[in-house]
């Protein structure tokens, strides 16, 4: 039996790297992002430093990865996963207070992408028709929460997360999914906590810019697809180039690409790794504007299927 069981250390290193060229330095200004920055690897980072068990967590959770894979196809042990989406909408400005609509739009989406029902599943190449996968999770809009505030920025911190910052904490987090709206700050579109984290700040962080297709959503980040993304990171799918370069995303059918890809690359884009594939640049865990990704692999359906499995980190979830 193969089994992967990553060191704490192996796991630092996994997502320790960082290709961006913005820093963090532009905390304060909020420009609107021209190329995707998902910071979720980095505040991995930030808590495994804080709570030296995490690593051992995610290593547990791994190893009940590995095995589910081996043994279940990726099948949904129960046949039906429906997520109830909690919104969180922190706002200084009128801008920043979406609408209903703009959000009722980025549920939409994910619906749709995680139901291979989106309108460009039909354009993913033939290189990877056999491998795209239809991840049969949906999504319902539980309730929205909203909190007018004085911050103009909000980091990477969890703050919006946190009563005590300023925030909101997460409602029933180990039953709901917990989606907070805001302004992030340093060009980063969103972020995700893993599973394996504290409930405290469990969930999706997604800036008011990026969410959603109507509103103030904008472009290139006006498909809903950085939910998608980042969803897909609180599911445990890793960055399609394993956050290193020529890295592994823990999944056996994407192919190995060199770093992140940008903007829509033209197909087909050649990796320089071993065996120089094809990249699948149009994977939602790519770095590709909206318009570049619409497809998840049977591969990452699996890893998404074991997290809702009996024993999985978000087992909880699971319907009856
Ligand atoms: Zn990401």
């Amino acid at each position: 039996m193969k089994k992967i069981i990553l060191s704490a250390s192996l796991l630092m290193v996994l997502f320790s790297c960082q290709n961006e060229s913005n820093s963090l330095t532009d905390d304060q200004s909020t420009p609107t992002a021209s190329a995707r920055k998902c910071e979720s690897n980095a505040v991995l980072e930030r808590q495994m430093q804080e709570d030296p068990e995490l690593a051992n967590r995610m290593n547990q959770i791994e190893e009940f990865t590995q095995h589910f894979i081996e043994h279940n196809d990726g099948r949904l042990v129960n046949g039906k996963v429906e997520i109830p989406v909690v919104v969180n909408v922190l706002y200084k400005t009128a801008a920043e207070n979406i609408s209903l609509a703009q959000i009722q739009s980025q549920i939409d989406v994910l619906n749709k992408d995680f139901n291979a029902l989106n309108t460009d599943y039909n354009n993913v190449p033939a290189l990877f028709s056999g491998v795209k996968a239809n991840v049969g999770i949906s999504f319902v809009l539980d309730q929205v929460i909203r909190k007018s505030t004085t911050k103009t920025t909000w980091g990477t911190a969890d703050a919006m997360k946190k009563t005590n910052k300023g925030g909101i904490a997460p409602t029933s987090p180990t039953t709901k999914l917990n989606l907070w709206v805001c302004t992030i700050g340093g060009g980063i579109l969103g972020y995700a906590q893993f599973p394996g984290g504290s409930s405290a700040t469990d969930g999706v962080v997604i800036d008011s810019r990026y969410l959603g297709t109507t509103g103030t959503a904008t472009a290139p980040f006006n498909k809903g697809r950085t939910a998608t993304h980042e969803v897909g990171h609180w599911m445990n799918l890793r960055h399609i180039w394993g956050d290193t370069t020529c890295g592994s995303d823990l999944v056996a059918d994407t192919p190995t690409h060199n770093t992140a890809n940008y903007g829509i690359p033209a197909y087909p884009h050649y990796s320089t790794c071993a065996g120089t594939p094809v990249e699948m640049t149009m994977n939602y865990m790519d770095y590709t504007d909206d318009a570049g990704m619409y497809m998840f692999t049977l591969g990452q359906k699996a890893r998404m299927a074991a997290v809702f499995a009996t024993g999985g980190a978000r087992n909880s979830f699971a319907q009856p």
